[in-house]
């Protein structure tokens, strides 16, 4: 977390501690005001209105409360809902749930740049389709899918259209309106931000979403989401993201330099594949595939030096090769020696050129043991 988002939230676990809702004392109103001021802040950052955001526990859940809330309140003008093979699991396992409860979802495969193909998506789309879920940024491969182009043709089809922009808040510009976003889900501790706060857009006019909420009780956030108001994480919320935004072109250049530097020094050996497209993507993103070694190896070769795990944070229970990687159309063996280098705010120079070296340096050891042993 950047500290300038502690320094922000402090003050609201100890000194101005009350609860927002409650609006009959001094103790109450401040926080109500943090969370009001916070509000605007995230509403502003997506060029949405303060009542259109609902504060939840990270973007798990709002894609959880996207999903089923629109599956339960839409079901009797459709049951069926588009998304993409490349998702994140917090929206492929709602979807999947939904399946068991008779909805039909369809999963689009993606081209091999990690994209979605726009004509496929618009003949998937039938008169009993409610709603279509793709995401901003892809947390595996770092590709941004064309948001501009998806909104406008669920507009014309009049079906909604959400979208789960965690990894994107902060690092690229989103803009519901020019998106024609009906719902998107955020998260914090993916722009520096305290973990256990997100947030979901929930369009209020032209459409008017309706959403059966999923937590049921005290009827905070206008009934769709009960629960009391977690003060200091909706405040570092806001703040995160706010430097986010002023950061964004500064950082996304930085990050963008580094980066290229990285690959350019990566795929100078041989048989090492950029995964997503080389533009549309995350900045601060690099994801490769390397050809001839053993992923376990590579993995423990790398841990010396780098931060590394196997598969998302999100699925690392898993032995399972990366389901993104898979729908670019890799072998299981190609996924599994494949690496997300994540850059962000706090990498400095000398750790990418420390990271190159020792992934080269480890990648050609493997090789060459390999050989050995082949002899
Ligand atoms: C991290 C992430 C999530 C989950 O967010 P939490 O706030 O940790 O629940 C969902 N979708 C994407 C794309 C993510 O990167």
């Amino acid at each position: 977390m950047d500290e300038r988002v502690l320094q922000a939230m402090l003050p609201y676990f100890t000194q101005h501690f009350g609860n927002p809702s409650s609006i009959n004392h001094h103790y109450g109103w401040e926080a109500e005001a943090a969370v009001k001021k916070a509000r605007e802040t995230l509403a502003e950052a997506i060029h949405a209105t303060p009542e259109e955001i609902v504060f939840t526990s990270g973007a798990t859940e709002a894609d959880n409360l996207a999903l089923k809330g629109v599956a339960e309140a839409y079901f009797s003008k459709g049951r069926h809902i588009i998304t993409l093979a490349t998702e994140h699991n917090a929206v492929l396992d709602p979807c999947e749930y939904l399946e068991s409860l008779g909805f039909e979802v369809t999963y689009l495969p993606v081209q091999g740049d990690g994209l979605v193909d726009l004509a496929e998506l618009e003949q998937a789309i039938r008169p009993d389709t409610i709603l279509v879920s793709v995401m901003a940024a892809n947390n595996e491969i770092g590709v941004l899918q064309p948001l501009v182009e998806i909104g406008a043709v669920c507009r014309e089809h009049e079906v909604l259209f959400h979208t789960d922009a965690a990894q994107a808040i902060g690092k690229i510009p989103l803009d519901v309106e020019a998106m024609k976003i009906d719902l998107m889900s955020l998260t914090a501790h993916k722009v520096y931000g305290p973990k256990g706060v997100g947030a979901l857009y929930v369009r209020r006019r032209q459409p008017r979403v309706r959403l059966s909420p999923q937590l049921h009780g005290g009827g905070q956030e206008r009934g769709m989401r009960s629960g009391t108001l977690y003060t200091p994480q909706i405040v570092g919320f806001a703040k995160a993201v706010e430097l986010g935004l002023e950061e964004q072109e500064t950082q996304s250049k930085r990050l963008l330099g580094w980066r290229d530097r990285l690959y350019s020094q990566l795929s100078q050996i041989e048989g090492v594949h950029l995964n997503g497209h080389p533009t549309h993507r995350l900045p601060g993103n690099l994801n490769i595939s390397v050809e001839n070694v053993d992923g376990s190896a590579l993995l423990l070769g790398l841990q010396p030096v780098m931060a590394i795990s196997s598969g998302a944070a999100c699925s690392s229970v898993t032995t399972a090769p990366s389901h993104v990687l898979m729908a670019l159309g890799h072998s299981e063996s190609l996924a599994y020696a494949s690496i997300r280098f994540g850059l962000g705010r706090f990498t400095t120079e000398e750790e990418i050129d420390t990271v190159a070296k020792h992934a080269i340096a480890t990648i050609q050891a493997l090789r060459s043991a390999q050989a050995m042993s082949y002899r």
